[in-house]
C-alpha cells in the first residue's frame, strides 16, 4: 500500500504561530491545480506499481479549493491504482464548510474531515489569528455529521498563552460532545520568524509553564481514555476503527508520493521534496539518498511515537540482530526507570514515558554511529 499528499498552500490569513508554506493570495490557484495534475501525470511510476490506500489534501487550506478543482485533481489521479476501501482526508477550516460546499464534497470521494478547531474559546481564537469562532466551529462539525460525513476529526492545540487550564478542559469536554471519532492535540511550539515569535520576544506574552502545560496533556490523556479513545500516537486519539490511516502508514514507513509546493515523497530508500514556490513545478526537486544511519533513526522516531511502539522482530529484519541488542542496551535505563517497556518482541513508551518521550527519542537515536 501506498499514500498520496497533497499540498495546498493558500490560507485567507495567516495564523499567528504558523510556518508552513503558504501564500495569502488565490490569484495563482487555477494554475497551481494544474501544475499539481501535472506533477501526478510526470510522478505516476513513483511509487511502482503499488496501489494506493490513502490520500490527503493538506495545507495550507485545501477547503479553498472549488468542487470543480477536486474533480480536475480527481480526474488526474485515474493513472494510479487504488484500493477499494480508501481513505480520503480533507483538511478542513471551519469557515469553510457551509451547506453548499459539504453538498459539493459529498458528490466527491472525499470520506474523511480533518478539521482545525484548535480552541473552542474566541479569546484563544483571537490570540491565535484564526479566521473562524468557536461557535462557526461547533455549527462545521454538526453540518459535516447532518451530511453523512461520520470520519471526523477535530485538532486541538494546547498550551497557548492565554489558555488555562479549565479553559482546556472545556474545549475536550466540547469536543467529546461533539461525538467525534478522532481527536488531535498538539502543544503550541514557537517558530522562529513567525509573528508569535516575535511577540514572546517583545514580552508581551509568556509562554505556559511546563507544570501547566504537562497539566494539560496529562488531563488530555486521561478525559480521552476514560471516554473510550485509543491514545494510538502521542498526539492522536481515536474510537475503535478511526485511527488516521494515512497518517499511521507515515508511521510504519510506508511509502507515499508527495504533490504540490514543500511536499515531500518517501519510496523507503530515499527523501524527495518539491520547492517551497507556487511555481515549484518548474523548479527542481530535492532528492536525499538515506543512509542506513537515517533510516534507522527514522525507524525509532516514527515507531516510538505510536502506543504500538518498536517491533523488535521488525528491527531485526530490517537492521540486524547486533542492532537490537545495541537498542536494548541503550533502552535499559528508561525501562529501569518505567519510561520503555519492553514486552512481547516491542519497546515502547509508558504511560509516564509519554511525556518525555522527546529525550527519550533523542537517547535512542544517539546510537546512530553504531549502525553501518
Ligand atoms: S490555516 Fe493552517 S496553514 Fe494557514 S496559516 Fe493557519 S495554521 Fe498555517
Amino acid at each position: 500500500m501506498a499514500g498520496i499528499y497533497f499540498h495546498v498552500p493558500f490560507c485567507k490569513q495567516r495564523c499567528i504561530y504558523c510556518d508552513f508554506f503558504s501564500s495569502v493570495t488565490v490569484r495563482l490557484k487555477d494554475s497551481y491545480v494544474d501544475s499539481m495534475c501535472q506533477e501526478l501525470s510526470k510522478r505516476q511510476n513513483y511509487l511502482e506499481g503499488q496501489k494506493i490506500g490513502t490520500i490527503y489534501f493538506g495545507g495550507g487550506t485545501p477547503s479553498l479549493l472549488s468542487p470543480s478543482d477536486f474533480e480536475k485533481i480527481f480526474d488526474a489521479l485515474s493513472v494510479f491504482s487504488f484500493q477499494p476501501d480508501m481513505e480520503i482526508t480533507l483538511e478542513a477550516n471551519p469557515d469553510d464548510l457551509s451547506e453548499t460546499y459539504l453538498d459539493a464534497l459529498r458528490m466527491l470521494p472525499f470520506n474523511r474531515i480533518s478539521l482545525g478547531v484548535q480552541s473552542f474559546h474566541d479569546r484563544e481564537l483571537q490570540f491565535l489569528r484564526r479566521r473562524h469562532d468557536a461557535a462557526a466551529a461547533v455549527r462545521a462539525v454538526k453540518r459535516c455529521q447532518q451530511k453523512g460525513f461520520g470520519n471526523i476529526s477535530i485538532d486541538l492545540m494546547y498550551g497557548l498563552p492565554p489558555q488555562t487550564l479549565p479553559s482546556w478542559k472545556q474545549s475536550i469536554e466540547q469536543a467529546l460532545a461533539l461525538d467525534v471519532p478522532h481527536i488531535s492535540a498538539y502543544h503550541l511550539t514557537y517558530e522562529e520568524g513567525t509573528p508569535l515569535m516575535r511577540l514572546m520576544q517583545k514580552k508581551r506574552w509568556q509562554a505556559q509553564p511546563e507544570e501547566t502545560s504537562l497539566a494539560m496533556f496529562e488531563h488530555l490523556i486521561h478525559r480521552l481514555s476514560d471516554t473510550g479513545y485509543e491514545h494510538y500516537e502521542i498526539s492522536n486519539f481515536a474510537r475503535a476503527g478511526y485511527q488516521s490511516r494515512h497518517n499511521s502508514a507515515y508511521w510504519n514507513g510506508t511509502p507515499y508520493l508527495g504533490i504540490g509546493a514543500s511536499a515531500h515523497s518517501f519510496d523507503g530508500k530515499s527523501r524527495q521534496w518539491n520547492m517551497k514556490s507556487l511555481d515549484y513545478s518548474n523548479q527542481s526537486v530535492q532528492r536525499e539518498i538515506l543512509s542506513e544511519t537515517d533510516r534507522y533513526n527514522d525507524f525509532i522516531i516514527t515507531r516510538l511515537r505510536t502506543m504500538r511502539g518498536i517491533d523488535l522482530q521488525e528491527m531485526q529484519r530490517l537492521f540486524g540482530a547486533e542492532q537490537v541488542q545495541r537498542c536494548l542496551q541503550q533502552a535499559q535505563s528508561q525501562i529501569t526507570n518505567h519510561f520503555l517497556e519492553h514486552t512481547d518482541h516491542h519497546l515502547r513508551l509508558t504511560q509516564q514515558g509519554i511525556f518525555i518521550s522527546d529525550s527519550i527519542l533523542l537517547e535512542l537515536i544517539s546510537i546512530q554511529d553504531g549502525v553501518a
